[in-house]
């Protein structure tokens, strides 16, 4: 495995599995000026293949389920997978609704858990770091 290094930034894939947008809405409102993580280095990128940290909502609907493991696999390692919001956590309203195959940690390996409905935008960065954090303790650990 190649040694990468995540100490000038972090380049984070939006992946929803069947929101209903709102949380994707506070994730938009981290990208906007006032909030500005391109300032630390978090930028969003259009593939799963340059990131290094997906970004979940949403409660997994059935259509979903091998799109999301596909993504999964497509993420190059070390990756952290985080879920943004309570569907993607428990279900939340979607509850053992007939079309669910989630909560998305049933389908693929989760990271870091940011609840809420939605979570506000400081919780999701608080995430962010704390997943950067994780992804700097996997990376030195390959090294060794
Ligand atoms: S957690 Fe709330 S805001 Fe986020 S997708 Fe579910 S219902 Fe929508």
């Amino acid at each position: 495995m190649s040694l990468k290094s995540f100490k000038r930034a972090l380049w984070v894939y939006h992946l929803n599995t069947g929101s209903c947008n709102g949380c994707d809405i506070e994730i938009l409102a981290v990208l906007t000026p006032r909030y500005d993580v391109e300032r630390f280095g978090i930028k969003l990128v259009g593939s799963p293949r340059h990131a290094d940290v997906l970004l979940a909502t949403g409660p997994v609907i059935k259509q979903m389920v091998t799109r999301v493991e596909r993504i999964y696999e497509q993420t190059p390692d070390p990756k952290m997978v985080m879920v943004i919001g309570n569907c993607g956590i428990e279900g939340d309203v979607f509850h053992e609704s007939y079309n669910l195959a989630g909560p998305i940690d049933q389908i693929i390996p989760v990271d870091v858990y940011v609840p809420g409905c939605p979570p506000r935008p400081e919780a999701i960065i608080h995430g962010v770091a704390m997943a950067w954090v994780k992804l700097e303790k996997l990376a030195k650990q390959e090294v060794v």
